[in-house]
C-alpha cells in the first residue's frame, strides 16, 4: 500500500550517492514531492523526461495540441531546473529527454548514469500502475531502487475511506470526509530550493528531440491563447485568483469568463494541487469553496478509478451494462462535427474541435445529448473526448461521461435528461457562445438563436426531435427498473 504524506516524512530514507527523478504528469521544479524526496536524500540528482512511445504511437493525429503543450512544458522544466541549480550554488542542471518506450529507457539510463534509485510521482491509471511495476522489477534486477510519491493529488487511494474502511461512491461524503481531513502538513508546499544544489549537470552531448523528429507537428498549441510550462500555469492562476470569489455565480456559463482555465496544467502538473486548494481554503467565500469543491470531485474520479478499475471499459453500476445502445454512424459523425442542428450542441463540438478545450457545462450538455438524444454508447463519446481534450484525463473523462450517461457512481439519475433547448436558453441566453462558434446563425436574432427551425432555412434542420428521442431515452433505459 503507498504511503502517506506523514509517513513519508517521518520515515529517514537511507542516504544515496546518485539518483533519477523520472517526470511524467508532474512538470514543474516546484513543490515537487519526488524531485523533494530525491534532492533530500542523494549527493547528485538527475531529471530524466521520456517522450513515450507505448502512448504516442497510440495517439490518432500527428497533430496533437497535448504533444505540443507537453514538449513546451519539457524546454520550460529544462531552464527551471537549470536556473534553479544555480540560484541555490549549482554547477546548473536541466533535464535528460528521451525518445522511446519509458519501460525500456528507464532501467537503461538509470543503468548507465549509475544511480542506486530511481524517484517518481505516483500515477492511479491502471496502464501507468502496470508500467511502474514493470519498471520497478527491471530496476531490481540491477539492484536500482524504485521509490513513489503522492504527488498529484492532496489525499490519494486509501486515505479517504468510508468509516467500514472501503471506498466512497457517492461524493458529498466523500467530500465531507477530504475536508475533515485535510490540513496544513497536507498542503504544505516541498520545498525543492533547499537542497537544489544537488542537481546534477546532464551529460555531454544530451539534447532535446524535437517534435518533427518525434513526427509530430508543431503549431498546433502555438495557436491557442493558454500558455504553457510553470510559467504558463502561474499567469492563467493569478487572472483566476482575481475572479476566484464569483465563480459559483459564472461558472456556468461558457460565453463568461468564469472558470479558472487551468485544468490542463493540473492534467500534466505543471501546477501543484496542494498550492491550488491551500489558496481557496484560505479564502473564505463561496466561490473558493466552490472551486474547491472541483479540486475534490477531480480527486473523487481518481480514487473512483483506482479501487473500480472495470469502470475503463464498463459502467460503474453494473446493472448498466444491460442498456443497449442505438449504432448510428451518421448521427455520431454530426455530434463530432457540431452538425446536429442544435446550436449549444454544435458550438460547443466545434469549440472542443478548434480549441482542445470545453467548457464543464457543454461538456455535459453534448454528452447527455448523446446518449440520451442519439442513443450513442457513452463509450463513443469518451473515447472522441480522449482524442481531443487537451486536458484529456481518464479518471475525470470517465467520470464525467458515466455521470452524464446515468451509467456512474452518483451519476445523474438516468430519467433526468438534458433539454438541449432549455439548458442553451439558461446557460448562453443571448447565444454569445453559439455566434462565436456557430458564425452561421451570428445574424439569427436572439428569440430563434437557440432554435433556428422556428425560421425556415437559416440553419440545419435538427437531426432529432428532442421529444420523441426523450421518450426512446425512457424505454432504454426501462431495463434498469426490472431487476436492480
Ligand atoms: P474549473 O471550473 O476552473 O475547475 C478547476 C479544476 O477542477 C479543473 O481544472 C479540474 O481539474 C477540476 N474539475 C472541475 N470540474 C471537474 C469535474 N466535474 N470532474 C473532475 N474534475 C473537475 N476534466 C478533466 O480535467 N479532464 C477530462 O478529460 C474531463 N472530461 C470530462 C468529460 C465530461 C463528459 C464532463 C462532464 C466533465 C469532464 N471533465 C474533465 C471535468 C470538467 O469539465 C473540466 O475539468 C473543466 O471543464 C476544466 O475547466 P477548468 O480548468 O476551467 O475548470
Amino acid at each position: 500500500m503507498p504511503n502517506n504524506h506523514a509517513t513519508q516524512a517521518l520515515a529517514e530514507p537511507a542516504p544515496v550517492t546518485a539518483a533519477l527523478v523520472w517526470f511524467r504528469r508532474d512538470l514543474r521544479c516546484e513543490d515537487h514531492a519526488a524531485l523533494y524526496h530525491a534532492l533530500r536524500v542523494a549527493q547528485k540528482v538527475y531529471c530524466v523526461f521520456v517522450f513515450d512511445t507505448d502512448i504516442l504511437n497510440a495517439l490518432p493525429s500527428r497533430k496533437d495540441r497535448r504533444v505540443e503543450f507537453i514538449h513546451q512544458s519539457v524546454l520550460a522544466l529544462d531552464a527551471g531546473l537549470h536556473a534553479l541549480s544555480l540560484q541555490a550554488g549549482g554547477q546548473g542542471s536541466g533535464l535528460i529527454v528521451r525518445y522511446g518506450a519509458a519501460r525500456d529507457c528507464i532501467p537503461e539510463l538509470a543503468r548507465q548514469l549509475g544511480v542506486q534509485k530511481v524517484f517518481t510521482n505516483r500515477d492511479y491509471e491502471p496502464l501507468a500502475i502496470a508500467r511502474d511495476q514493470r519498471v520497478a522489477a527491471s530496476l531490481d534486477v540491477m539492484g536500482i531502487g524504485f521509490a513513489d510519491f503522492k504527488d498529484q493529488v492532496v489525499f490519494e487511494t486509501h486515505e479517504v475511506l468510508t468509516q467500514a474502511g472501503k471506498p466512497y461512491s457517492v461524493f458529498t461524503p466523500y467530500k465531507n470526509a477530504w475536508l475533515k481531513k485535510v490540513d496544513d502538513f497536507q498542503l504544505k508546499a516541498y520545498p525543492v530550493e533547499k537542497y537544489a544544489a544537488r542537481l546534477a549537470s546532464k551529460p555531454r552531448g544530451e539534447s532535446i528531440p524535437s517534435l518533427e523528429q518525434m513526427g509530430f507537428e508543431s503549431g498546433t498549441w502555438a495557436s491557442l491563447p493558454m500558455p504553457a510550462g510553470s510559467s504558463g500555469a502561474q499567469t492563467l492562476f493569478e487572472d483566476f485568483t482575481t475572479r476566484m470569489a464569483r465563480y459559483k455565480e459564472a461558472r456556468d456559463f461558457p460565453a463568461v469568463k468564469g472558470v479558472s482555465y487551468l485544468s490542463v496544467h493540473i492534467r500534466f502538473g505543471t501546477v501543484s494541487v496542494r498550492k491550488l486548494a491551500r489558496f481557496a481554503l484560505q479564502h473564505n467565500n463561496d466561490g473558493a469553496a466552490t472551486w474547491l469543491s472541483e479540486l475534490i470531485w477531480r480527486e473523487f474520479y481518481q480514487a473512483i478509478l483506482y479501487h473500480f478499475p472495470h469502470v475503463v471499459n464498463r459502467s460503474f453500476q453494473r446493472a448498466c451494462d444491460r442498456i443497449v445502445w442505438d449504432s448510428n454512424p451518421g448521427y455520431f459523425a454530426a455530434w463530432c462535427e457540431g452538425r446536429t442542428g442544435y446550436p449549444i450542441v454544435d458550438a460547443a463540438m466545434r469549440q472542443l474541435n478548434q480549441t482542445g478545450y470545453m467548457h464543464n457545462r457543454l461538456r455535459m450538455i453534448t454528452a447527455s445529448f448523446l446518449c440520451k438524444d442519439l442513443g450513442i454508447d457513452w463509450r463513443e463519446g469518451e473515447k472522441y473526448f480522449a482524442d481531443k481534450l487537451n486536458d484529456y484525463d481518464l479518471a475525470s473523462n470517465n467520470g464525467g461521461w458515466q455521470w452524464a450517461a446515468s451509467t456512474g457512481c452518483d451519476a445523474q439519475p438516468w430519467f433526468r435528461i438534458f433539454n438541449p433547448v432549455t439548458q442553451s436558453r439558461k446557460f448562453d441566453p443571448e447565444g454569445k457562445f453559439i455566434r462565436r462558434y456557430v458564425p452561421e446563425l451570428k445574424q439569427v436574432p436572439d428569440k430563434a438563436i437557440h432554435e433556428p427551425w422556428l425560421m425556415a432555412g437559416v440553419y440545419l434542420p435538427p437531426i432529432v426531435d428532442h421529444a420523441q428521442a426523450r421518450e426512446r431515452t425512457l424505454l432504454r433505459y426501462g431495463v434498469l427498473k426490472a431487476g436492480d
